[in-house]
């Protein structure tokens, strides 16, 4: 019989959808915890805000569901709040019965080639961040333009952003990109981008809804090199991975008789050239590949070059965790050292950062499910002062806290301020957030 669960308080660091679903999970066992969601910023909802393209509005529509659980009556947003900086980890852990870190893995990962810090090189998470309106990228002015784009990586971040470049200003006005971006991209379109992986078609991490998508733009045409499809898909597959694959090999297969004649916008898909160094004296001008063979899934360099000319180079590699004081990162950077979502006594983890980043939005439910209950296991419920400690900490610091109605008063200002077609127009500082938040209905 799993024990009584009265007046349990977790807190909950990061309100993406990992630290979501994990406040769903635990109002589900324990009707009667307490569940604050913390988050840096005054806005929630993590990577469905900042992550997530802006032009797949169906995909962002999962807030609905976030909303309703931020409106349970145990769970709190509380945003505004920055773990590590306005109240370290080990303070919170003092007011909480239990906490789950959910803050994602927010850094990019590096490329560890020459010519990476010249201007015009960015990491994936800078310039997504930066066309969705995040605070911390609203002022990256990137260098657009011609002779083109060079997106490295060929994972479904890369294929976001290549479509994003290439995608005309009527067929984002129905995004909620931020209103800079959709300027700058409609000004300085770079034309030409290059998607270039270091292995082939065949290893391409990209989904076959993504890839297909990139044949029914308006003004752009993807293509590839017939002579870079295999004939075949590597052995040793599971079924699900061969189904994919052979259904992107024969998207590929497609836009190899794609004609780019008259076209204004290509996507050229550029396989099996490994990144050797970013070309360029005070800004990028290229990048020097190294061709790689590929057999079995692996890769040798040939030693053999090619330069790509270009003015922008985004790393779409994968992400970097950070860590904390008091909790390790993984072996490999990009998460948390954990035992199966727990780190600590009373300290557990979840989504990207718990098990590094992949999956989709939906994958975080079974981890946010899995830490709920072995929280209902191993945690006594009752010890600690939880809401009632944070708020004196808030007290003692000066701290300013913005709540779900606050919240909401951005987004109404958000919806309020939309150009005609599109659902908001994004407030991109957080001083206004704040001034919209705080703001007396009228
Ligand atoms: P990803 O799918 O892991 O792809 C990363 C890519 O970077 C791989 O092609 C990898 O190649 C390549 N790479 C890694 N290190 C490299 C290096 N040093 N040089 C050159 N290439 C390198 O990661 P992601 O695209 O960031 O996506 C993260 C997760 O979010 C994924 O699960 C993805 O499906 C998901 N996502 C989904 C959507 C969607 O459903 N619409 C949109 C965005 C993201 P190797 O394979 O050779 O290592």
């Amino acid at each position: 019989m799993s024990k009584p669960f009265a007046s349990l308080s977790v807190a909950i660091v990061g309100a993406g959808p990992a630290g979501f679903y994990t406040a769903q999970a635990l109002a589900d066992l324990a009707p009667d915890a307490r569940i604050d969601i913390i988050d840096r910023l005054p806005t929630p909802f993590g990577l469905i805000r900042y992550g997530v393209a802006p032009d797949h509005q169906e995909t962002k529509k999962i807030q609905e569901l976030f909303e309703s659980i931020a409106l349970l009556p145990q769970i709190d947003f509380v945003g505004n709040i920055e773990i590590g900086k306005d109240i370290t980890l080990a303070e919170l852990r003092e007011c909480y019965d239990a906490v789950v870190l959910a803050y994602g893995v927010p850094h990019d990962a590096e490329l560890g080639i020459p010519g990476e810090a010249l201007p015009g090189v960015y990491g994936a998470a800078r310039f997504v961040g930066w066309y969705n309106g995040h605070p911390d990228q609203a002022d990256l002015r990137p260098r657009l333009g011609k002779p083109g784009a060079i997106v490295i990586g060929n994972g479904n971040v890369a294929i976001d952003i290549a479509r994003l470049l290439s995608k005309s200003q009527a067929e984002l006005e129905h995004s909620d990109i931020a209103p800079y971006a959709l300027e700058q991209i409609g000004r300085a379109a770079p034309g030409d981008v290059h998607i270039v992986g270091r292995r082939g078609p065949a290893q391409a991490k990209f989904t076959t809804d993504e890839l297909t998508e990139l044949g029914r733009l308006e003004q752009a045409v993807a293509v590839v090199d017939a002579e870079d499809i295999p004939a075949r898909l590597d052995d040793g597959l599971s079924m699900k991975d061969k189904r994919i694959k052979t259904r992107n090999l024969e998207c590929f297969r497609a836009y190899a008789q794609s004609d780019p004649a008259g076209r204004s916008r290509r996507i050229h898909f550029r396989f099996y050239l490994r990144p050797h160094a970013i070309l360029g004296n005070d800004c990028v001008e290229g990048v020097r590949f190294e061709r790689v063979a590929v057999s079995d899934g692996g890769s040798a360099g040939t030693g053999e070059m090619l330069d790509i000319p270009c003015s922008t180079v985004i790393s779409a590699i994968g992400y970097r965790a950070c860590a904390l004081n008091g909790v390790e990162l993984s072996t490999a950077g990009n998460c948390l050292r954990n035992d199966e979502g727990r780190i600590d006594s009373g300290l557990y983890v979840v989504g990207w950062l718990r098990r590094g980043p992949s999956g989709k939005i939906g994958t975080n439910r079974a981890d946010g499910e899995s830490v709920a209950q072995r929280i209902q296991q191993e945690v006594e419920p009752g010890r600690l002062a939880g809401r009632a400690g944070l708020e004196r900490l808030v007290r003692a610091r000066s701290l300013s806290p913005v709540d779900f109605p606050g919240w909401k008063r951005i987004e109404t200002f958000e919806r309020a301020n939309a150009p005609t077609a599109a659902v908001r127009r994004k407030v991109t500082r957080i001083s206004e957030m704040l001034d919209v938040s705080r703001a007396l209905p009228t």
